[in-house]
């Protein structure tokens, strides 16, 4: 269940957890710079969406990280997450292209589960600090489908479809969309959330992971 007190807990640097006034210390900030690309890529091809960009390779620290934060009860990891994108100019110029940022939901049965919804965390702080408005009542997941992670590539592409639905249209609409996922391996998830909130007659819809795979 969720612990309220892990969001309490004191500074630390997100990737050693040792007590640090920053989000991260110094020693490992050079320790993952060889994972950090902050790649943006514009005018993306045969997708549902137009832009995409992520902060980290999917390796190494980086990897145990996200899949900590997951798992294994670590909403506090959210801090460390959601800084390091606010502090990169690149990603930051990037979000700003959207007017809503929209997190890709998890089923409510695995958000009881769990405790939180490691994307929603995120998407909530961009949203704070950029003031572009987090939209949680649009796109919802309905079918508690076995996570990407467990399958391989051609059963992912059947895994995600029809699994989200839409709801209140009418609030996305002309606006350019930023959805914001956790890592982006085939693209299906995301790609598959895109094709759902095309519905509601959107402008640009651009995608933003914490890392790529
Ligand atoms: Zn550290």
């Amino acid at each position: 269940m969720f612990n309220f007190l892990n969001l309490c807990y004191p500074n630390v640097c997100g990737v050693c957890e040792k007590i640090c006034n920053e989000y991260i210390c110094n020693k490992c900030r050079a320790k993952i710079k060889q994972y950090k690309k902050s790649d943006v890529n514009e005018y993306i091809n045969n997708k549902n969406f137009n832009m995409y960009a992520y902060i980290f390779i999917y390796d190494g620290i980086i990897r145990k990280k996200i899949i900590k934060y997951k798992f294994l009860n670590s909403p506090y990891l959210y801090k460390f997450f959601s800084n390091i994108i606010l502090d990169d100019l690149k990603l930051v110029d990037y979000i700003k292209n959207f007017d809503i940022i929209i997190p890709v939901p998890i089923h409510k049965k695995r958000k009881k589960k769990r405790g939180y919804n490691q994307s929603e965390l995120i998407a909530k702080e961009i949203s704070k600090k950029l003031k572009i408005q987090l939209q949680l009542n649009v796109l919802y997941k309905n079918v508690n489908n076995s996570p990407q992670s467990t399958l391989n590539q051609e059963q992912r592409k059947y895994n995600t479809k029809d699994v989200y639905i839409l709801k209140n249209k009418e609030l996305i609409k002309n606006k350019n969309i930023l959805i914001f996922d956790d890592i982006y391996t085939t693209g299906n998830t995301v790609n598959e959330c895109s094709k759902i909130i095309r519905n509601a007659q959107v402008n640009n819809i651009g995608v933003l992971t914490i890392a790529k795979d």
